[in-house]
């Protein structure tokens, strides 16, 4: 071999070093990236979080124009564990909740492999739905055999998922994802049962108090109004003993539900004790709350609670209201939340002592007040 074949033999091993160098650094590279997401996605602390990183941080990171969640939802309890504001809050298209048998049939029939592909529309529009999309990566999320959804990845480069191309990297996401997203919706189910009332389905007491020092650090920000309404249902024992406790619960359980009924999503109501319930109006004023308590106990008493063909019971219940406007200022937030509580609970207790059925006004909450205030609110009897 001549010096210049050498020298030539050289540079084309340097050459082929170098790309390999290259290829080797763009992979420790994207591993990084990988492996930051993968990380991200296990420090998950909530359903919301979860989105927010696969929608948003995923896409971001790896240059995609698009992506797509779609989750298996069969008996409808998604819609119902993933909270209102949350599904509000995530971009259009991204979330799917499958539920309709043809859907669902779909999820079951595709393949457990990861596939990615030339975006076909009549292939892939029911998984993305999104005009420009020219190559898609489909991974689908298996628990236990069974598929719980599907996450994919589109670009508007068409060799960016080449056919038959699927990598060690999407094999080894679609498994952390579909990990991730159990994990996170169990998660959001332990969460909702600590926070639930089992009879009534509304929020406890527990749930109520941790959220009231949330709404007031919130009220004390943004300075607007807030207002709690206390309610407690009229001559309830009688209910148990003319009817028995099934009776008592089944009421309780309507009442709830009126309440409900005449609360904006925002609103927290929560079962505070046996037959009482405290609600906690953010941005609201007091004689907007008035309104709000009014319309409580016209939708407890407008028409007779039902329950059961010969039992129809004429159920009354009292209010007492009591409000932060947003010009007033407080220090000491646990010590707020209180006295808020403390002075809706006196107003009930004047309502009942008036003849019950009514909301009475505590008003403004006093700078310097003169209620007591206890460890806990206590209940009438
Ligand atoms: P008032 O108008 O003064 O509020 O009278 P009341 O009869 O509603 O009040 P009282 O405190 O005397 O009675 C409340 C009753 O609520 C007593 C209790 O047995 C009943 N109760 C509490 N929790 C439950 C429950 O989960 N289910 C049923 N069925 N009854 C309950
Ligand atoms: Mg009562
Ligand atoms: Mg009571």
């Amino acid at each position: 071999m001549g010096i210049v074949d050498k020298t030539n033999e050289t540079q084309r091993l340097k050459a082929q070093l170098e790309a390999l160098l290259f290829n080797a650094h763009e992979n420790q590279k994207k591993l990084e990236r990988f492996e930051a997401i993968e990380f991200k996605l296990m420090a998950a602390e909530s359903i919301e979080d979860l989105l927010r990183i696969i929608g948003h941080d995923y896409m971001h990171l790896f240059k995609l124009d698009a992506c797509t969640l779609l989750l298996e939802d069969s008996d409808l309890s998604l819609r119902r564990l993933i909270p209102e504001a949350t599904l509000e809050s995530i971009e259009y298209n991204f979330l799917t909740l499958l539920n309709f048998p043809v859907e669902l049939e779909k999820l079951q029939y595709m393949s457990s492999k990861i596939c990615t592909d030339t975006y076909q529309s009549s292939k892939h529009q029911w998984l993305m739905d999104k005009p420009g999309i020219a190559s898609i990566a489909v991974l689908p999320l298996i628990r236990r055999g069974k598929k719980i959804g599907v996450f994919c990845c589109g670009s508007r480069d068409i060799n960016r998922f080449q056919s038959h191309a699927s990598s060690d990297f999407l094999q080894r996401l679609s498994f952390i994802m579909a990990v991730c997203v159990e994990n996170a919706l169990n998660l959001e189910r332990l969460k909702q049962s600590t926070f639930t009332d089992p009879l009534t389905r509304v929020r406890n007491r527990r749930f109520f108090d941790q959220r009231l020092p949330e709404e007031l650090n919130r009220r004390d920000r943004s300075r607007t109004s807030i207002s709690c309404v206390f309610l407690d249902i009229d001559h309830f024992k009688s209910v148990n003993d003319n009817y028995g406790h099934g009776v008592g619960d089944d009421v309780l359980r309507q009442v709830a539900q009126r309440v409900q009924g005449v609360l904006r999503t925002h609103d927290v109501l929560a079962r505070y004790g046996g037959e009482e319930f405290a609600v906690l109006l953010p941005d609201t004023g007091n004689e907007e709350a008035m309104m709000v308590a009014q319309r409580i106990i016209n939708a407890v008493n407008r028409s007779r609670v039902v329950v059961d063909k010969n039992v129809l019971l004429s159920i009354t219940i009292s209010a007492g209201v009591s409000t932060i406007e947003s010009e007033q200022c407080f220090e000491d937030i646990r010590e707020l939340g209180l006295k808020l509580l403390a002075s809706a609970d006196q107003a009930l207790y004047d309502a009942k002592e008036m003849g019950r059925n009514r909301a009475i006004n505590a008003g403004l909450l006093a700078l310097t007040s003169s209620i007591d205030v206890p460890d806990t609110v206590s209940g009438h009897n």
